[in-house]
């Protein structure tokens, strides 16, 4: 039995389990960057790559 994918719901690939299409993977991949990095409202729009100013 397979879990649903905790992005869309959708019934998990085994390709790309625990998500049920990249697509979903990559959408979870970005809240995780997200969250790590905070960009200010971008979803997956954009690729900000993380800034390292702090050795400015
Ligand atoms: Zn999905």
């Amino acid at each position: 039995m397979s879990s649903p994918c905790p992005i869309c719901g959708k019934p998990a690939q085994a390709e790309t389990r625990p998500f049920c299409s990249k697509r979903c993977a990559d959408v979870d991949l970005q809240r995780w960057l997200s969250d790590r990095y905070v960009v200010p409202g971008g979803q997956d729009d954009e690729e900000n790559p993380p800034s390292t100013d702090f050795d400015n």
